[in-house]
């Protein structure tokens, strides 16, 4: 870039602040707008964040902000309803073979973590702003308009806002929509049972009738999520209609016949248990229009059974600032940034939805099959995964 540039970054999710941090390091100024109030983080919901991504903010020196809150898993073991172990991941060595461990952490505290780190290096970050209009103003820049009336002007935007992106319905009113996925994802937090065994690795179990998955913190909460086969897209808000005790007796009755401590877990979760529709966003025509760009789930959403969403969107923000650090033209940058990440974003988008399917399954011969086939295929992804698991951030490598 050979003048000054302002950047306007809609959403202060995880992208957000990562994408304005990579490009104070490039020169490039940035305002965050977020369209949720202060101290509104997301309660019910945990990540686990990939090697890969951990890298990335290994590459800004702000990875150890992860240890207060987030823990290591060790692995994953794998079972079927009878709780017989079908296959087993061990994830100890990722540090030697990857660079960086895997961080399980709770989602507002990532999104704090994150926030703060953008504000403490003078980031001015403006939240309660929800995005509702774009001008393009031709080689002058963009104008962003907010809800509450007020507006902003800067050389070029990048739309942060996740997978339902205002950006991106209104740079590209007909792109394809997120594709429900047919499954719904809840979880919450629990206090560990008594008598647990808390190996530190994350217990997969394919239940009779749902998937559950939990893992117990050393400090003995337990982390936990169930997936459950809803064939059709709920509507708005009918999820949210449904009483939390209402809830929690269908939670209750997906997993009756599964081994304990599934059952007590979901029992013993404190309040209301989070539920959310999964949706991915396979494949977009353009991540960017004039001096609009799209990154993270706002470009290409995975669903979580790749655990890789979060790690993808550090990834974007990374490679986002290097085009535009080594471009002479905002254009060009995004250009390049799209032609750098297209593939290899995409292709882990349709991994996750094979993933998710495999989740679900209640057929009774479909069950038998995967249980029989599933050590095997579990290796396979195994391998398969290194290639996703040992991406790196070459900050100092000039890309355009
Ligand atoms: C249930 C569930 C579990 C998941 N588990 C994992 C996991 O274990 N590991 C993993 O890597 N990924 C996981 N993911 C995926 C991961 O959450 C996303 O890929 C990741 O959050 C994408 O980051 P982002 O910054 O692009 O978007 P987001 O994190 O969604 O951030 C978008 C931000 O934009 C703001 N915003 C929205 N609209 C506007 C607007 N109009 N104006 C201004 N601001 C706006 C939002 O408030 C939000 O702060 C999971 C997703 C779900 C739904």
């Amino acid at each position: 870039m050979t003048t000054p540039q302002k950047a306007l970054i809609i959403g202060c999710g995880i992208a957000g602040p990562v994408v304005a941090l990579f490009l104070q390091q490039a020169g490039i100024d940035a305002e965050i707008y977020e369209s949720q109030p202060a101290g509104l983080d997301e309660a019910g919901a945990f990540l686990n964040l990939a090697p890969n991504g951990v890298n990335v903010l290994k590459a800004l020196d702000i990875d150890y902000l992860l240890e207060k809150d987030g823990f290591h898993s060790v692995g994953m073991d794998f079972f079927n309803s009878d709780g017989k172990q079908l296959a087993q991941l061990e994830s100890c060595d990722e540090e030697e073979r990857f660079g960086s461990r895997n961080v399980m952490i709770k989602r507002g505290q990532l999104h704090q973590i994150l926030r703060d780190e953008a504000l403490r290096r003078n980031i001015p970050i403006k939240v309660g702003k929800k995005l509702s209009g774009i001008q393009l103003n031709g080689f002058q820049g963009v104008t962003a308009r907010f809800e509450d009336g007020s507006q902003a002007e800067g050389n070029f935007l990048i739309g942060c806002d996740g997978i339902h992106s205002q950006t991106r319905q209104l740079i590209f009113p007909n792109a394809p929509k997120p594709a429900y996925t047919g499954v719904v994802d809840c979880g919450g937090f629990a206090q560990c049972p008594p008598g647990l065994s808390t190996s530190g690795a994350m217990q997969m179990i394919f239940g009779k009738k749902a998937f559950f998955g939990y893992i117990a913190k050393p400090d003995g909460e337990v982390y936990w999520f169930s997936n459950m086969a809803w064939p059709t897209e709920p509507k708005r808000n009918e999820l949210n209609a449904m009483s939390g005790e209402a809830w929690r007796q269908q939670l209750l009755r997906n997993h009756e016949n599964d081994p304990a401590p599934v059952p007590e877990l979901i029992q013993s979760t404190p309040g209301d248990i989070g539920k959310w529709p999964v949706y991915d966003l396979p494949s977009l025509p353009a991540w960017h229009k004039g001096p609009v760009c799209l990154v993270g789930d706002a470009a290409h959403a995975t669903s979580p059974h790749s655990g890789q969403g979060a790690s993808l969107a550090l990834e974007d923000a990374a490679v986002l600032a290097q085009c535009l650090r080594d471009s002479l033209k905002v254009e060009h940058a995004f250009s390049k940034f799209e032609s750098l990440r297209r593939e290899r974003v995409e292709k882990i988008v349709r991994q996750a939805r094979r993933m998710g399917n495999g989740k679900v399954a209640t057929n009774p011969v479909a069950v038998w099959f995967r249980d029989l086939v599933l050590p095997f295929f579990i290796k396979q992804g195994a391998k398969a995964s290194e290639a996703v698991l040992s991406y790196k951030v070459e900050w100092e490598k000039e890309v355009a």
